[in-house]
């Protein structure tokens, strides 16, 4: 049987994820890595893989069955996906929750007018965890559901320690409060403030000659990242930063608590505790490749999220197979 051809789109932490991901799956192969620096400046982890130019994709049309997008979320996915959908089917990782919708509707006119499908938004979540929260809802219509993160590294909190003036590395661990969780698998079903179900955890390193004190209270009463939260910091040695602190653990739980016919309660619970919060992504990316190709083979077309996929293409086993092993 011949292997599902994939191309990976911009080779960052996700990239480099996905290329360990295709070696895992034998029924696929990766063909290529496009990018939009230079090349030869790009180090892949398998010199046997080529590296281009990402203008350079079109000319892989028929040699490249389905693209992964590996950009970023905030500038490089909301042109690529939309881009890239004209000539190939695509899988990303698109996960600003607000401007899903608006994403889905640019992606599916690009990707029906070339009758090609795109899976948008898919990873941990937005992703399985997405899955787990509409399981939820429909299983038990009478009840509520509760999404908590962590413990995790927040790229994003991280990035703004590190535009503090005086900061000279930092990273942000996102933890959900413990009390919360526990009252939430009680089945209290309670209202919780942003505050009440995650803290935030910081370790600082400082710019030679800056304030612990100053650079705390910035830190600490930074709109939208950290204001709303009980925020601890550490400050730490670059030293201490990179020896502890240079994983990328992930992870975190959906739990829809609720009452079945005769008021008995009901609890669900999805958990993932990731070391590596980009590969454990990148594999789910990969899935999504192979039922982005096989969907493609039955003639349709468009963008799809994890909600329009059937469990079943995401495997390489037969439908056959499938009933019979894992039913
Ligand atoms: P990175 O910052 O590592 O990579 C993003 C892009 O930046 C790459 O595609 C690459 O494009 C470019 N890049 C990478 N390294 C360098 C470098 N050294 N110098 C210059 N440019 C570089 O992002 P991640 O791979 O960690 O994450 C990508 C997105 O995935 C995130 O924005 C996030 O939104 C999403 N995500 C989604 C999850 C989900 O559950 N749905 C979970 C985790 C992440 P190029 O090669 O073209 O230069």
């Amino acid at each position: 049987m011949s292997k599902i051809r994939i191309g990976i789109i911009g080779y960052g932490n996700l990239g480099r994820g996905v290329q360990l991901a295709v070696k895992q799956n034998p029924d696929m192969e990766l063909v290529g890595v496009f990018t939009r620096r230079d090349p030869s400046t790009v180090q892949v982890n398998d010199a046997s893989v080529g590296v281009y130019l990402v203008e350079q994709a079109i000319d892989f049309q028929d040699k490249i069955d389905v693209m992964i997008l590996c950009g970023g979320s905030a500038k490089d996915l909301p042109e690529q996906t939309p881009q890239i959908a004209q000539n190939f089917h695509t899988v990303d990782s698109f996960d600003t929750h607000a401007l899903i919708p608006e994403f889905f509707e640019k992606v599916d006119k690009a990707a029906k007018a070339s009758n090609k499908i795109s899976v948008i938004s898919v990873g941990w979540d937005p992703g399985l965890f997405s899955l787990n929260r509409l399981l939820g809802e429909v299983v038990l219509p009478q009840g509520n559901t509760f999404t908590f993160w962590g413990d995790g590294l927040s790229q994003g909190h991280s990035d703004a320690l590190r535009r503090i003036e005086g900061v000279k590395n930092a990273v942000q661990y996102t933890l959900p409060v413990k009390e919360a969780v526990d009252r939430v698998r009680n089945g209290e079903n309670p209202t919780l403030s942003t505050r009440e179900k995650h803290t935030r955890e910081c370790f600082v390193v400082l710019e030679d000659g800056a304030k612990q004190e100053v650079v705390e209270q910035q830190i600490v009463t930074m709109p939208n990242y950290f204001a709303d939260y009980d925020t601890t910091v550490h400050f730490i040695s670059e030293e201490e930063l990179q020896q502890n602190h240079s994983g990328m653990p992930h992870g975190g739980f959906v739990i829809r608590s609720g009452e079945s016919g005769s008021k008995e309660k009901q609890l669900m619970e999805f958990s993932l505790k990731l070391e590596s919060n980009p590969n454990f992504t990148s594999s789910v990316l990969v899935a999504y490749a192979r039922a982005a190709y096989r969907l493609g083979q039955t003639g349709q077309s468009g963008a799809k999220t994890a909600f329009d996929i059937p469990f079943g293409l995401l495997s390489p086993k037969s439908a056959e197979q499938l009933r019979a092993e894992l039913l």
